[in-house]
C-alpha cells in the first residue's frame, strides 16, 4: 500500500467569523520526514492553513466549512489545539512572544509542561542544549532582554520540549539578520535530520526551498502552484517573484 502522507488537506474550505471565506479549497499534503514549504503574497492563506492543521482556527471563530483534514489518514478535521499538541503537532504562530519574565530555561520547562516525569523534562532540556548550544548558554538569562533571534531560537527550543513529530513555523526568520537567519535554517536542517517533520510558511524562498522537499506557492485562499523544491527554484515566475531573479 502506499504510506499516507503525514498530513492531508483535502478541498478545505475556512470560514472566519462565518462570512469571510479564507480558503477556497485546499489540497496539499505533508510528508512524514521532509520539510514542506508554504509560499505566497500576504493573506494568501499561509497561516491559516497551519492554523487548520494545528486546531487554532477556533480561537479566532475560524472553522472548516468544508473538506477535511487528516493525519496518517485518520480525520482531524476540527479537533481542538490541545489534541493536537498530544498527536505531536506543535505550531510556533507568527509573532509568537517568549514569557519575557521568566528565563530562557524556564520557558523551555513551559514547553514541556506535558511532560510529567522530572526525568523526563531534564531528557528534553538536554536534547534542547544538544540542538541549540547557544540555548544552554543563556539559559539563567531573562527571555525578554534576548535578542530577537535569540528569542526565535527560543521559541523553536520550547516547541521542541513537547516532542513534536510535525513542527510547523510561521515565518521564522521575520526580522532576523543574514546571520540570523542562516543560523535558523541550519537548526531546521538539524530536526530535519533527527526526523522531526516540517512544515514552514517562510517570505525568505531562497533559505526555504533550500532546506524543503516540497512547496505550495498558495494566492487568494487557493494552491496555484506546487512542486519539488528543485522543480519550484527552476521555474522563471517563482524566481521572479520570489527568489529576486529577473
Ligand atoms: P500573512 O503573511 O499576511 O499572514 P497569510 O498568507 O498567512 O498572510 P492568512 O493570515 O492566512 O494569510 O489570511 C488569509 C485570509 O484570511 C486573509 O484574507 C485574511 O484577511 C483572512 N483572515 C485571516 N485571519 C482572520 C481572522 N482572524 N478573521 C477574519 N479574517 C481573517
Amino acid at each position: 500500500a502506499v504510506s499516507e502522507p503525514l498530513i492531508a488537506l483535502n478541498n478545505v474550505e475556512v470560514l472566519y467569523a462565518d462570512v469571510i471565506l479564507s480558503l477556497k479549497g485546499i489540497t496539499l499534503q505533508v510528508a512524514s520526514g521532509g520539510c514542506t514549504v508554504l509560499l505566497g503574497p500576504n493573506g494568501a492563506g499561509k497561516s491559516t492553513t497551519l492554523k487548520t492543521i494545528s486546531g487554532m482556527l477556533d480561537v479566532e471563530e475560524g472553522r472548516v466549512a468544508s473538506g477535511n483534514v487528516r493525519m496518517l489518514g485518520k480525520d482531524i478535521t476540527g479537533v481542538s489545539a490541545e489534541q493536537m499538541v498530544a498527536e505531536g503537532v506543535v505550531h510556533v504562530v507568527e509573532g509568537r512572544k517568549v514569557l519575557r519574565h521568566m528565563t530562557a530555561e524556564q520557558n523551555l520547562v513551559v514547553g514541556g509542561h506535558r511532560l510529567t516525569r522530572m526525568a523526563d523534562v531534564k531528557q528534553g532540556l538536554e536534547r534542547v542544549y544538544g540542538l541549540i548550544p547557544r540555548l544552554a548558554e543563556l539559559r539563567t538569562r531573562t527571555a525578554g532582554y534576548l535578542s530577537g533571534g535569540e528569542q526565535q531560537l527560543l521559541l523553536i527550543g520550547r516547541a521542541m520540549m513537547a516532542r513534536p513529530r510535525l513542527l510547523m513555523i510561521d515565518e521564522p526568520s521575520l526580522g532576523l539578520a543574514p546571520l540570523m537567519v542562516k543560523e535558523i535554517f541550519d537548526l531546521l536542517g538539524k530536526l530535519r535530520a533527527e526526523g522531526v517533520s516540517l512544515l514552514i510558511v517562510e517570505q525568505h524562498a531562497q533559505a526555504a526551498l533550500e532546506l524543503a522537499d516540497h512547496g505550495y506557492i498558495l494566492e487568494n485562499g487557493r494552491v496555484v502552484l506546487e512542486g519539488t523544491a528543485a522543480e519550484l527554484r527552476a521555474n522563471e515566475d517563482i524566481q521572479e517573484f520570489y527568489l529576486g531573479n529577473q
